[in-house]
């Protein structure tokens, strides 16, 4: 059976492992536009504040890695350019060489992922406008950075533009967010986003909300930005205000496509196309809480998705589960994490819903150095059904929002948290853990 991948990170060879492993005569060819394999995105903000000194330090296998020891023909500057069905064929330049090429499949998976969006502003051909998503572009903007200390916009308030914000405030410069909405950190309601942008003035970076970019001004590199509102002197902007699916390839295939662009796939990460299967950031989720399709492009969800698809290819049948909208990040000394559906989710879906909040420490008082968490919880008003939680605070809130993720996971109520058999001892919890106290608080 030949197998052709094409994209080279994270949803890509995550199914590349699973095909050979679990079909021995596989051949698997793996095709990839850039010239690197497999390395970890989300590691690349932390290169900036010098946290991760290289960006060796992200790359989890190397090509050869794949080439030599597991045999996947592990192809770099491969780009391809479209996909046809009834030849079972895939279409392509060679970037190095400027060359077509062409390769048949008996079955394909399209693991293209999404590439930040840069919108059609005035000027964003100047120099020292970035986006972050590869090891080359990281490269690019360390040049134009240098050695000085600079004005940094970042556009976008999101977990790129936050975690971007901390690193470059990290190494020294003098950081503006610029954010088309009323709030940071849109995932988060806007309760809980005030917390956030206390942090973000208490380290002195300037925001600057509901503000639009309009246009960069400046001779060769860019020296401001205009929004509706004023000009901005800066000598480096990040734009981090979202990503497209790279799903241009398969256009004209007939394979079906959501309104983002994202291509829809089942539990079992097919298309509605024979032998063509899609994962990762190219392909859409479905939410458990919504029930439904939705588009969250996160490395866990890759990794996932990118196993099925491998699974599924190679005749092992595998079901994704599906997402609950779980994320978390780190701004500054702050741990912001969220999962299932935010006030204004429910909203939109039109779910009746309580809210319950409370400011709890993370362990037992009397020991030494509890840290405050603010936990939210979010149920369904009729049937007390969790639809989600936000906990914003330091240590502690990673694991009180994998208990939430898990309970929603397992369509549990606000009620059954209050049960559940937490671990307590005083260096590690309070014997209520904080989400139990916060479900108690709830009114009856
Ligand atoms: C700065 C940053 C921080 C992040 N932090 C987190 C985090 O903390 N937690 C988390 O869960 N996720 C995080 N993510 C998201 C995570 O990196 C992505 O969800 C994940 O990389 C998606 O994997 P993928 O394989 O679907 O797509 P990608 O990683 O985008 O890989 C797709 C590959 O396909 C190649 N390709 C595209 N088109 C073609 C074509 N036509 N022909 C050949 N090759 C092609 C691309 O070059 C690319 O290598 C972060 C992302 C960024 C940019």
């Amino acid at each position: 059976m030949k197998y052709v991948v094409i994209g080279g990170d994270a949803a890509g060879m995550s199914a590349a492992m699973q095909i050979i492993r679990n079909d021995k005569q596989a051949e698997v060819i793996t095709l990839e536009k850039g010239p690197i394999y497999s390395y970890a995105q989300c590691g690349l903000p932390y290169i900036i504040g010098g946290h991760i000194s290289s960006t060796d330090d992200l790359i989890a296998r190397k090509r050869e890695t794949f080439q030599d020891k597991y045999g996947i023909d592990a192809r770099i500057h491969h780009e391809v350019t479209n996909v046809d069905p009834n030849t079972k064929t895939v279409y392509g330049q060679r970037c190095d060489v400027n060359e077509p090429f062409d390769i048949t499949y008996d079955k394909l998976l399209i693991a293209t992922g999404a590439d930040p969006l840069l919108p059609n502003w005035e000027g964003r051909e100047l120099n020292g406008i970035h986006t972050i998503k590869t090891i080359p572009g990281l490269h690019s903007l360390i040049d134009d950075i240098g050695t000085s200390k600079k004005e940094v916009a970042i556009i976008g308030g999101g977990y790129i533009g936050l975690e971007m914000a901390e690193n470059f405030h990290d190494a020294g410069h003098h950081v503006k967010i610029i954010e088309q909405g009323s709030q940071l950190a849109g995932v988060f309601d806007a309760d809980m986003a005030e917390l956030i942008h206390h942090k973000a003035k208490e380290k002195d970076i300037e925001l600057y909300l509901n503000e639009s970019v309009q246009a960069f001004r400046g001779t060769e590199k860019v020296q401001e930005v205009v929004t509706d509102k004023r000009s901005i002197r800066v000598d480096i902007v990040i734009v981090a205000v979202g990503v497209k699916p790279n799903t241009k390839l398969v256009e004209q295939t007939g394979i079906h496509l959501s309104s983002n662009g994202a291509i829809i796939v089942n539990a079992q990460m097919e298309t509605n196309t024979k032998d063509i299967y899609a994962a990762g950031d190219c392909a859409t989720q479905f939410h458990r809480i919504k029930q439904k399709n939705d588009y969250i492009p996160l490395g866990t969800h890759a990794n996932k998705q990118g196993r099925t698809a491998g699974l599924m290819m190679a005749g092992i049948h595998r079901t994704f589960q599906g997402v609950v909208g779980t994320a978390i990040m780190k701004f500054f000394d702050a741990t912001l994490a969220r999962t299932g559906i935010s006030e204004k989710e429910a909203e939109v879906l039109r779910i009746p819903y309580h809210t319950v909040k409370a400011e709890l420490p993370h362990i037992a008082s009397y020991y030494p150095t509890p840290e405050k968490m603010q936990v939210k919880i979010i149920y369904e008003a009729e049937t007390n059904r969790l639809l989600g939680g936000q906990i914003i605070g330091k240590s502690g809130v990673d694991k009180r929002i994998d208990v939430l993720a898990t309970a929603l996971y397992h369509h549990m109520t606000i009620q059954d948290l209050e049960d559940l058999d937490l671990a307590y001892a005083p260096p590690y919890n309070m014997v209520w853990d904080p989400i139990q106290q916060t479900a108690r608080r709830r009114e009856h």
